[in-house]
């Protein structure tokens, strides 16, 4: 194996063996680019290194010969005493993990070479400078020498000067710090500082391999899901100085506006400094636009240069130069970050270009970047007072008084006022609230709890499960720790707050909002061809049309009421494919919800669910009508019917008050009876779903009926409903089988009654393990799947889904067990393989079988292009997640 390549060797897609920077540097270095020459050690140099705790042995003579090569080209020797080579060390992943690994600079500066060097560029100042840069590196990164111990010496020597910065440092002073630096490495590791030159880049090479695996190196791995057996490989470049006068500087540039993805010149520049010296702001920058005046002909061929790397690279490329004595060189290039709204804009101007087609382009967008524009966004060039934070659980800024109860939003938000519902954790109750709400704010929960998972179907703005505020309800308080950690501050209902779903970031005050342009597009408010309509707008609006091109996955909306439906529509929902109907069964319909739990003979319950029959009965209508000619999925009730009671302890407290003053009322006796009747350890895993449906005798016929004569009535009027009915909970076919036969009956009969057919099929939910285990049996009886991998997720884990964000997640994510919760992004090997598995015995029962999902990974980029593999039909998910799903989805066919 060869485990050395001169820049001239490699090229840009050798990434995997030269590490990024590496790779990008022979890529430039081939286009006849100004590259300062040097060569690669390969990161199987590496990995070989830190399996035998060795290098091997092959690889010191490469290094020998590439470095003779080196030097030959360079004319002068590594150290040579009266006109030294020096060379810079420098660490490369294949994905770049900033700050994470180790540089050296300098190397080849010693006692002998250092006054060559002063020779050579005629500057002693900056030749002992560079040297006690190079014992400074090589002393903390080499060495393992404490990093303070050289700066308390420099400041020591600042101090004694009187100096302020350490270029008011001459060269003699520098030669004193020099030894200095020298007696601390001697004191600290027992040796002294390496003279001979090839040792130090030895030595360098080898900490360079080390810093893989440091602890914030493995840390930042684990998180980011970089494999932990890659290595990095190690660039050796000879190095050339911006810090030897007037005529030499450094910079960084970008080929476009990072930020809008405009077309200019972008970049700031340096004079007479180091790369370093730009990170440590010891003196401020200029625009690159002014290196024109400094410097034109250096500033003409950077110009050039850029064009050139455009055109190859075929996108934007951020870049690291350095001018010395008028002669620019190229120290780094690759494709350069972007900002959301630049990715958009750049992807459509380089399809105009001609240098990109549409899958291309679909390649250089995502799914997080278009959910980042649909939010309105805090203006973060304001001043602003946080408070705390959270769990950023659905994105966007909201401002508005604090209120604390689901009541007072209502009625605050009634008389025109902004409200932010703070609550300890929400449940049902609290719908109301937080519909009038512009933002939830709790301080228990996570991702998936009930506040989480609603704001987030509702596209509002919510943070979850800020642990360091207290939140009263009853004195009507939200306190926080006060900012000098010294005592606490206190929000008293109706002072105002802000708060960013996107960071999580609690405010006190308010913060000033824009809102987003991209959500006035999708709202049909803002048109594309528009005048006025801006290029983002514009972009977002051509990429958006490329992915519905291709994507064979199709999309819809998890909705429950006429106004999502239609919001889900204008937003491209292809119709619904998960409308909860214990939604419909909140607010005034409670009571008879109770009536129906309470009723003790059939003719009461029968009555209770007459009454309730007409109300589903509307909603449906309503649904079918917004969704006309689309697919409705409807499931039936799912939730455990004490969800729908007064709380416990609160009713428990309310009956014996009224006991003790002697007036308890009999309803209220029969209701706590419910409660503790229905009370349940595991609500999660009791009576819910098809369970209920199987012992609350006529609950699902009634809803059956709804649904049916509601297609029926919509027929009538002539509309085009496609309902689907949906059983929640199945674990086995026999439980789907009972529910079916007497659906089957219910529609037939009411097939028969209106004259019509409708078409209705029936399927159910897959999202207990046995459900996805025995898919094959239950596509016996089912005419679709739609996976509900939330319940999927929490059954397979054995994590609840309502408090494990809260309880032990962060710590399973410090400790990068997960980089993303498993509610949040599909568990590909665990609970993705039920569902890949489940789709081929489904179909191989079944070969029609129409497959969804519609647990909250339908909505996830990354869970989509699973999906998307495993070959599901379509992915289901909250409205405003909507654009993000049919990104994905044109993303992973593209
Ligand atoms: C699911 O479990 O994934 C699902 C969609 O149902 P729910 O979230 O209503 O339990
Ligand atoms: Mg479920």
């Amino acid at each position: 194996t060869k485990f050395v390549y001169a820049f001239t060797e490699g090229n840009k897609d050798l990434k995997d063996l030269l590490g990024g920077k590496g790779a990008n540097l022979a890529e430039m270095t081939n286009l006849g680019l100004p590259v300062p020459p040097g060569f690669t050690v390969t990161t199987e140099a590496c990995c070989l290194y830190l399996e035998n705790g060795t290098e091997p042995p092959a690889l010191r003579d490469e290094v020998g010969e590439h470095l003779a090569a080196l030097e030959r080209q360079m004319d002068k020797r590594l150290g040579q005493a009266d006109d030294p080579l020096l060379v810079s060390v420098r660490s490369g992943a294949k994905f770049s993990m900033p700050g994470m690994m180790d540089t050296v600079l300098n190397i080849g500066l010693s006692d002998a070479s250092v006054t060559g060097l002063a020779a050579q560029a005629g500057d002693e100042r900056f030749a002992w400078d560079s040297y006690r840069r190079l014992i400074q590196m090589f002393g903390k990164t080499v060495l393992g020498v404490d990093g303070e111990l050289f700066e308390e010496a420099l400041e020591e020597a600042k101090g004694a000067k009187g100096a302020v910065t350490d270029v008011e440092l001459d060269a003699a002073d520098l030669r004193t710090l020099v030894d200095r630096f020298k007696d601390i490495v001697r004191t600290a590791t027992g040796r002294d500082f390496p003279q001979d030159p090839r040792e130090q880049m030895d030595l360098a090479i080898r900490a360079v391999f080390d810093s893989w695996n440091t602890d914030r190196a493995k840390l930042y791995r684990r998180q980011e899901r970089i494999p932990g057996d890659l290595g990095t490989a190690v660039n050796v470049c000879s190095m050339v100085f911006g810090n030897l006068g007037p005529d030499s500087g450094t910079g960084v540039a970008f080929t476009r506006d990072p930020a809008s993805g405009q077309q200019g010149v972008y970049g700031d520049y340096l004079q007479n400094a180091q790369g370093e010296d730009v990170v440590a702001g010891i003196r401020n920058t200029v625009p690159l636009a002014d290196l024109e005046q400094l410097d034109r002909k250096s500033y003409d061929e950077l110009m050039q240069i850029m064009e050139t790397l455009e055109l190859h690279y075929k996108d934007l490329c951020d870049i690291e130069f350095t001018i010395e004595r008028g002669k620019l060189w190229m120290l780094q290039t690759r494709v350069g970050k972007r900002t959301a709204a630049a990715a958009f804009r750049i992807a459509t101007q380089l399809v105009d270009q001609g240098l990109i087609d549409e899958a291309e382009a679909l390649q250089r967008v995502n799914g997080a970047q278009l959910a980042q524009l649909m939010f309105p966004r805090f203006d973060l060039t304001a001043k602003a007072d946080q408070i705390g934070r959270g769990i950023a659980a659905s994105p966007g800024a909201a401002v508005g008084k604090a209120v604390f109860d689901s009541y007072t939003a209502v009625k605050w938000s009634r008389s025109g006022e902004k409200v932010i519902l703070i609550r300890r954790e929400t449940n049902p109750d609290d719908l109301d609230g937080m519909i009038a709400a512009e933002g939830i704010l709790t301080s228990r929960g996570g991702k998936t709890s009930h506040a989480a998972v609603v704001a987030r179907g509702m596209g509002k703005t919510c943070v979850c499960g800020a642990e360091d505020l207290e939140v009263d309800t009853k004195r009507r308080q939200l306190t926080a720790p006060a900012p000098d950690g010294k005592g606490t501050l206190v929000i008293d209902e109706g002072d105002v707050v802000s708060i960013d779903g996107s960071t999580g970031k609690v405010y006190r005050g308010e913060v000033p909002v824009v809102p987003s342009p991209v959500v006035e597009y999708f709202e049909g408010r803002m048109h594309a061809g528009a005048d006025d309509a801006d290029e983002l707008v514009q972009a977002v609006h051509r990429v958006m049309a490329y992915a519905d091109r291709v994507r064979r996955l199709r999309v819809r909306a998890n909705a429950d009421n006429a106004e999502d439906a239609a919001r889900a529509r204008r937003f491209g929902a292809q119709g619904i494919g998960l409308c909860r109907t214990e939604h419909m069964f909140l607010g005034e319909r409670r009571e008879l919800v109770e009536r129906l739990i309470l009723a003790d003979t059939d003719t009461e319950r029968s009555q209770a669910l007459d009454a309730l029959l007409p109300l589903q009965k509307g909603d449906f209508k309503e649904l079918f009508e917004a969704m006309d000619g689309l697919p409705v999925t409807v499931r039936l009730l799912d939730p455990p019917l004490h969800e729908f009671l007064p709380d416990i302890t609160e009713l428990s407290v309310r009956v014996a008050l009224a006991e003790a003053r002697k007036d308890a009322n009999e309803n209220d006796l029969r209701l706590l009876q419910a409660v503790h009747r229905l009370h349940e350890q595991n609500p999660m895993l009791g009576l819910r779903g098809v369970r209920l449906g199987l012992v609350i005798p006529g609950l699902f016929t009634m809803q059956v009926r709804a649904i049916a004569e509601a297609a029926a009535e919509r027929k009538a009027a002539k509309g085009d409903p496609r309902a689907e009915i949906m059983i929640p909970l199945v674990g086995t076919v026999q439980e789907l089988e009972i529910v079916r036969d007497e659906a089957e009956r219910v529609i037939e009969e009411i097939e028969r009654e209106h004259g019509v057919e409708l078409k209705l099929t029936l399927g159910t939910m897959i999202e207990l393990p046995r459900a996805a285990l025995t898919a094959g049996q239950i596509a016996e009886s089912a005419d679709f799947f739609s996976f509900g991998t939330n319940d999927l997720t929490q059954t397979v884990w054995g994590f609840s889904r309502d408090d494990v964000e809260a309880s032990f997640f962060t710590a399973y994510l410090e400790k990068g067990i997960f980089g993303v919760s498993p509610f949040e992004t599909i568990d590909k090997d665990g609970v993705g393989k039920l569902v890949s598995d489940a789709v081929a015995d489904g179909r191989a029962t079944r070969p029609d079988l129409k497959l969804g999902v519609c647990g909250e990974h339908g909505g996830d980029p990354e869970s989509v292009h699973f999906f998307h593999e495993v070959g599901l039909d379509y992915v289901s998910c909250s409205p405003f997640r909507i654009p993000v799903a049919r990104l994905e989805a044109g993303r992973a066919a593209a």
